[in-house]
C-alpha cells in the first residue's frame, strides 16, 4: 500500500515525503479514498492513529481542485473544529506541512488568545480554518468569520468536544455552514449523542474503525499500585527516581495539582513541566516543545490539557490519579504502546478511587495487575472484580503471604506466563479478557487463595 495508490496529487506526495510518511496508517489507507470521492465519512480513530493526514490530505486536494474563489479576500473553504487550543495548532502544523507546495492558507481561532490578531488573519482572507468552537462563535457574532463559504466540515474528537460540553456551540455552527457540504467527524467512542450528531448533520456516511470501540494496544502493560492518597507523591518520587531514565507523562486530576506536583518533583530532583489549561498558550506549547525535544524528561498534565497533544510514543505513562471518568484512562494511556512497541500504564490508586478502577477494569477488559509496594501498603485494602473475598489484606495486598510487596520501580518485564502467574500470587485480579494474552482464564483464577 502506497499514497499513490490512494490517489493523491504530486504536490501531496511531496509534502509527504518530506515529512518522511513512507506508508499510509490504516485510518488512512481507508479513509482517504472515502473523503476523495466525496463522501461524508464517520471516522472511529484516536489520536496517534495519523487521522489528521486522513481528513487533511484529502481535504487539501479537494479544496486544490475545486473551483477556484472569487478575487478579493477569500473566506474559509473548510471548516475544521477541534475541542482544545492545542488539537488546533497541532492540527494546522500538520496540514500546513501537508499543503507546502499547494497556495492555500490556514489559519487557528480558539479561546485563550487576543481576538486582535485573530481578526486579521480572517480579514487577510483563509482557505482552511482550524477552531475551537466557543471562539469560533464570538467571531461569528462579531461578523469576522464568515462560514458561508464552507465545502467542507471536520469535527475533529467529537467525543470530546461534546464532553466540554460544546454540543450547543457545534449546532449553532453548523446551523451557519451552508447545508451542501462534506462532512467527516472523528472521534475515540461513539456514544449514542456521537451517533445523534452524524444522524443529524451527516449524508449516507461510511463508517471507518481503525480499532474496536475502546480498544488500546495489547502491548500495554496495566499497574496499579495501591496507596494512601497522602503518600501518593513519595511514591511518585520513588518509582521517577529509580526509573531515572525514561520519559514519563504524568496524569494528575487539577490544574492546581498539576503545577503543584511538578514543583515538588523539582524539589525531589526531578525536573518536571507542568502542562494545564491555566497556563497560557505559548507557556503551554514551551513546556509540549521541552518534552518533546527530550529536554524535559517528566510531562505533568490534566486531561484536558494533555487531550489530542501530539506526544510521541512514551514507554510509560503514571496515573497520579485515576481520571474522573473510565473512558479518560484510555485517552491517557494511548500515549504508550504505539505501532506495537511495548508500553506500561501505572496508576496510583488510593483506597477511595477503588471503584473508579474497577470501572477502569470492566471498560479495559485487559489485565489490571494490582500490586503494592513495601511500605506504601494502604491502610485499607484495595480488589478488584474477580478477587476472592478478604482476598486483599490491609498493609499487603497480598494473600500468598511469602513474597513481600515489590520494591518500588522494579519492572516485571512483559512475559504473558510471568504476568499470569504474578497475578496469581498476588491477588488473582486477573480477568481473563486480555487482548490476545490467552492467559488468565477464569477457571484458574482463584487456585491462589483456595
Ligand atoms: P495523529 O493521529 O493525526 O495525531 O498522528 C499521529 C502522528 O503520526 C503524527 O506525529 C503524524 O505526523 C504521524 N503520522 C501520521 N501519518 C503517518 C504516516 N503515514 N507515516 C508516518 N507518520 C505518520
Amino acid at each position: 500500500m502506497s499514497f499513490e495508490s490512494l490517489g493523491l496529487a504530486p504536490a501531496l506526495l511531496r509534502a509527504l515525503a518530506d515529512n518522511g510518511y513512507a506508508t499510509p496508517t490504516p485510518i488512512q489507507a481507508e479513509g482517504i479514498p472515502l473523503v476523495l470521492a466525496g463522501h461524508d465519512v464517520l471516522g472511529g480513530a484516536q489520536t496517534g492513529t495519523g487521522k489528521t493526514a486522513a481528513f487533511g490530505l484529502p481535504l487539501l486536494q479537494r479544496l486544490a481542485e475545486g473551483n477556484k474563489p472569487a478575487a478579493g479576500p477569500r473566506k474559509p473553504r473548510a471548516l475544521i473544529l477541534v475541542p482544545t487550543r492545542e488539537l488546533a495548532v497541532q492540527v494546522a502544523d500538520s496540514i500546513r506541512s501537508y499543503s507546502k507546495y499547494l497556495r492555500l492558507n490556514v489559519t487557528t481561532i480558539f479561546g485563550g488568545a487576543g481576538m486582535g490578531p485573530q481578526v486579521d488573519n480572517l480579514r487577510r482572507g483563509v482557505d482552511i480554518l482550524v477552531a475551537t468552537p466557543g471562539r469560533l462563535i464570538d467571531h461569528m457574532q462579531q461578523g469576522t468569520a464568515k462560514l458561508d463559504a464552507i465545502e467542507i466540515l471536520v469535527l475533529d474528537e467529537a467525543d470530546r468536544m461534546l464532553d466540554m460540553g460544546f454540543l450547543p456551540a457545534m449546532k449553532r455552527i453548523l446551523a451557519r455552514v451552508p447545508s451542501e457540504r462534506q462532512t467527516l467527524l472523528f472521534s475515540a467512542t461513539f456514544e449514542s449523542q456521537i451517533k445523534q450528531l452524524a444522524l443529524e448533520f451527516m449524508r449516507d456516511p461510511k463508517q471507518v474503525q481503525v480499532a474496536a470501540q475502546n480498544a488500546i494496544a495489547a502491548t500495554i502493560q496495566h499497574r496499579a499500585h495501591p496507596v494512601d492518597g497522602s503518600r501518593k507523591r513519595d511514591l511518585l518520587i520513588d518509582i521517577l527516581t529509580r526509573r531515572h531514565s525514561e520519559q514519563v507523562l504524568i496524569f494528575g486530576k487539577t490544574k492546581h495539582g498539576c503545577n503543584r506536583l511538578a514543583e515538588q518533583l523539582e524539589t525531589a530532583g526531578l525536573p518536571a513541566v507542568a502542562i494545564h489549561g491555566n497556563k497560557s498558550q505559548a507557556a503551554r506549547q514551551k513546556a509540549l516543545n521541552a518534552f518533546k525535544s527530550g529536554k524535559a524528561r517528566i510531562l505533568v498534565a490534566t486531561d484536558v490539557a494533555a487531550r489530542g497533544l501530539d506526544i510521541p510514543n512514551l514507554p510509560l505513562v503514571i496515573n497520579h490519579d485515576l481520571p474522573m471518568v473510565a473512558e479518560d484512562y484510555v485517552h491517557r494511556i494511548g500515549r504508550t504502546g504505539r505501532n506495537g512497541m511495548t508500553g506500561e500504564a501505572l496508576s496510583l490508586v488510593s483506597p477511595d478511587e477503588a471503584q473508579l478502577l474497577r470501572q477502569i477494569q470492566r471498560l479495559l477488559k485487559a489485565d489490571i495487575t494490582l500490586e503494592a509496594i513495601e511500605g506504601y501498603e494502604p491502610s485499607r485494602p484495595i480488589r478488584l472484580d474477580g478477587n476472592a473475598p478478604g482476598a486483599a489484606r490491609p498493609g499487603g495486598q497480598r494473600p500468598g503471604g511469602n513474597r513481600t510487596p515489590r520494591k518500588p520501580g522494579h519492572r516485571a518485564h512483559g512475559k504473558p506466563a510471568d504476568r499470569g502467574a504474578h497475578a496469581h500470587a498476588h491477588t488473582g485480579q486477573k480477568q481473563g479478557q486480555g487482548r490476545g494474552q490467552g492467559q488468565g482464564k477464569p477457571s484458574g483464577r482463584r487456585d491462589s487463595r483456595a
